[in-house]
């Protein structure tokens, strides 16, 4: 068996176009501009690019984007202050702080400290505390693009046997959340699962989250299976750079029904929600109806 490749890339495409296409209908309509701020601390090198990306991104569909660029030893005080007269802009409806911060600042109050409304990453404890509940609420990008691809792929999910494996707080257990919301069987699995490979040939739909190159291999991939692979690793191969998955592409594409590749599955539709989530935030703080 070959599966199908599940084109990430063309699904994200088509996402930033509907979005683009409601931000044009606001502007005509209602003269609102959605409006994303990425505040950006230090300088660390992969950060630097998916703030570039973003920022292109957020311009492409028409949106009004606000970058902060601070200097890697800001002081807590001058981060809360920045995202609070950002809580306070009403032409900001996403704030996103790029992770990882600093080590000298303290992540889990500089997130919370982000408006519910605006924390269009999802990861504000409201937010948290909102998915596990099943109410409404702003969904963390990279699990919602993954829960977007798997609809598409098999229409209902309700009953499938999902396995995440990965269990960190912004990708393997939101994406949980939304696949048992969608009413399948969800293990999820980490460093300390008992026979991992056992597990994860038990999947209809098998998510790898873990951040090790090519861990997961086909022989503990159900014939069939839809594979999602969230990884994205940097190695070196032949002397030459290489992003890979966390799945071992060639034996896991000869076994599965259907795959994402790295690069070009999750990755795009990671900001491709993020583009979503700020047009929905603009919706709701504006009284209009939310996109679809
Ligand atoms: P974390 O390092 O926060 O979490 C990794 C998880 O994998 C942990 O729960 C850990 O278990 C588990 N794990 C580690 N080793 C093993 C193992 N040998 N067997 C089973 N489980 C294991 O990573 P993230 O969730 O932040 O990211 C995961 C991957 O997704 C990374 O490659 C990252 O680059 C990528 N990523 C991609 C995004 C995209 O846009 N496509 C966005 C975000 C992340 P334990 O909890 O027990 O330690």
């Amino acid at each position: 068996m070959t599966a199908k490749v599940i084109d990430g890339k063309a699904f994200a495409a088509g996402v930033r176009a509907q979005v683009a296409a409601h931000v044009a209908k606001l502007a005509e309509e209602n003269g609102i501009q959605p409006g994303l701020a990425v505040v950006l601390v230090g300088e660390d090198p992969a950060s630097k690019v998916y703030v570039k990306n973003k920022h292109a991104s957020t311009i492409e569909v028409g949106m009004a984007s606000f970058e902060h660029r601070l200097p890697a030893e800001t002081s807590e005080a001058t981060l809360l202050a920045l995202i609070d007269s950002l809580n306070a802009d009403p032409k900001v409806h996403g704030i996103l702080v790029q992770l990882p911060l600093p080590a000298h600042l303290n992540s889990e109050l500089v997130i919370n400290r982000i408006s519910p409304a605006k924390d269009v990453d999802g990861f504000h404890i409201s937010n948290v505390g909102l998915l596990g509940t099943g109410q409404k609420s702003m969904v963390p990008c990279t699990p919602l693009g993954c829960l977007m691809m798997l609809r598409d792929h098999h229409g209902k999910l309700a009953g499938l046997n999902a396995v995440v494996v990965g269990r960190s707080n912004i990708v393997g257990k939101p994406m949980a959340q939304l696949l048992l919301g969608d009413s399948c069987t969800v293990t999820i699995a980490h460093s300390r699962t008992k026979d991992l490979a056992a597990v994860c040939r038990g999947a209809d739909i098998l998510v790898a989250a873990v951040g090790r190159p090519e861990m997961i291999t086909g022989d503990m991939v159900k014939p069939g299976a839809t594979v999602i692979d969230v990884g994205i690793n940097r190695i070196e191969r032949d002397g030459k750079a290489k992003l890979v998955g966390d799945v071992h592409y060639e034996s896991a594409a000869a076994v599965a029904g259907a795959i994402t590749p790295v690069p070009g599955g999750v990755g795009p539709m990671t900001i491709a929600c993020l583009l979503a989530n700020t047009l929905t935030s603009c919706c709701r703080a504006n009284g209009l109806p939310e996109p679809k």
